[in-house]
């Protein structure tokens, strides 16, 4: 967790609550008459990372709404779904300390009803980078954004580029099907020492924590590389590379340098190109990017 998150004692009663799609809705209904809705879909356990969002949307609408759904049609069978950290009340006082309006908190039974057969997928953009290991994925993201926006009817969401597959299917997905709701993108918020905050860095050993540092490192020798003029990817990916694998323990799962609006491998940067790492820290698997770009 974020080093910086003091967690006040007081508990808290004052912030709305709501946990049924049919309240939610009706409550959004209202609301979107004369207020502007800005809207944070988050899977709990929350860090700085996520409270920007919020503060951005706080900056922007007149109303902010968060939700807290650990997503199961996004976890693979293998995955993390059963221990994925969960801390209801800790998340609703620091949402209340960033003036959250309401927080959507439903359970898997109200979302994912008895009979529910329906999947959105977004297709290209799926098949790169995270698409590839875990399958299905992202259909479960587009899936539960699309019901998410739905049901809680904002004007607009505001999504981390933390994930930043994740936040280029979204806006494809609004754009392709019409969907009338401004994507926002916020930059990835970090701990002092370069670390990307994540719920999952609490899984970390402070042995497995400091060799996490290696990846926002091979992220900044790939920008200084960048900054000294060096524009062929091989050469850039050989350095990643060099950096992850500078300790033991850490396993790259992959390392892209692609296209930042396709997500399609390149071998040269003209202007801008995606850096993109997921690596496995001990059970962990954290991932990292970072957009390299022309100072113009
Ligand atoms: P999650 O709870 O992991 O599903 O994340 C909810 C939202 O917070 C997503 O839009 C993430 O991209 C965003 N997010 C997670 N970590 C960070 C971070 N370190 N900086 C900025 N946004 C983040």
């Amino acid at each position: 967790m974020g080093s910086s998150l003091t967690i006040p004692t007081l508990s808290t009663n004052m912030i709305k609550t709501i946990t049924t799609v049919k309240e939610m809705q009706a409550v959004s209904n209202e609301l979107r008459k004369d207020k502007k809705i800005g809207f944070v879909p988050t899977m709990g356990y929350l860090h700085e990372g996520h409270l920007a969002l919020v503060k951005k949307a706080r900056e922007l609408g007149d109303i902010v709404i968060v939700s807290i759904f650990i997503n199961p049609t996004q976890f693979g069978p293998n995955e993390d779904l059963a221990k994925y950290p969960r801390d209801f009340d800790r998340d609703a006082i620091l949402l209340e300390r960033e003036k959250t309006d309401i927080i959507f908190f439903p359970d898997s039974k109200e979302m994912y009803p008895k009979g529910y057969s329906t999947y959105v997928q977004v297709r290209d953009l799926q098949n790169h980078m995270c698409g590839k290991t875990r399958t299905g994925h992202f259909v479960g993201v587009a899936t539960v954004v699309t019901k998410l926006f739905n049901i809680v009817k904002p004007h607009f969401a505001v999504f981390g580029q933390k994930d930043y597959q994740q936040l280029k299917i979204i806006e494809r997905m609004v754009q392709d099907l019409n969907m009338d709701i401004e994507i926002i993108g916020y930059p990835t918020v970090r701990e002092q020492d370069g670390l990307a905050m994540s719920s999952r860095n609490t899984y970390l050993s402070p042995d497995e924590r400091s060799r996490a540092l290696l990846i926002s490192a091979s992220l900044t020798e790939a920008e200084r590389l960048f900054r000294n003029g060096t524009r062929d990817v091989a050469l850039i990916r050989q350095e990643v590379e060099r950096v992850l694998k500078s300790k033991e323990g850490v396993d790259i799962e992959y390392v892209s340098i692609t296209d930042p609006d396709t997500l399609e491998d390149i071998t040269k940067i003209h202007d801008r190109a995606l850096v993109a790492i997921a690596c496995h820290v001990g059970k962990t698997r954290l991932i990292d990017n970072k957009v390299l770009m022309e100072e113009h």
